[in-house]
């Protein structure tokens, strides 16, 4: 059993901010920042690897479109996370995709520190890079 697609079917409640013929957007339950909320497509597809080009590039617009409207309507946000994990590896605690939309507050409790490596960036680079 898929969580989100019992949302999506309905057989879950949740508050829905957002809906259209591929997508849906709800309040997260955790509310990790004010007004945290959660694109999803209506298929399921487990992760970025799986979901198809035309429901993400249309979620990715839906998800603009959100966080446009948010700044819009609420004038205490002062920016916006966009974050999609992806495995469980990275975070990702229900297995169908979805982008978290994040408000952000100067002074809210949100932490998303990135700590600085001393890695070799040539080797990086040669390892990842892509060959045309
Ligand atoms: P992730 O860890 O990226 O997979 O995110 C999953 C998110 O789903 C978490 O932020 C949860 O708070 C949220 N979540 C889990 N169950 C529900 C639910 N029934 N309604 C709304 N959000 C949920
Ligand atoms: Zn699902």
């Amino acid at each position: 059993m898929c969580i989100f697609c019992e949302i999506i079917k309905g057989n879950i409640p949740s508050k829905k901010i957002y809906e259209d013929d591929q997508v849906v957007a709800i309040l997260d339950i955790s509310q990790a920042t004010l007004g945290h909320t959660l694109v999803m497509p209506k298929n399921h597809y487990a992760n970025l690897y799986e979901i198809d080009d035309n429901t993400l590039s249309h979620l990715i617009k839906v998800t603009k479109m959100i966080a446009k409207h948010y700044k819009e309507v609420d004038p205490t946000i002062e920016g916006i996370n966009l974050l999609n994990n992806n495995e469980e590896a990275a975070g990702q605690s229900v297995m169908h995709y979805h982008m978290h939309i994040l408000p952000r507050r100067k002074n809210d409790d949100l932490l998303i520190q990135f700590k600085e490596h001393q890695y070799d960036l040539d080797d990086i680079c040669n390892k990842l890079k892509i060959k045309a």
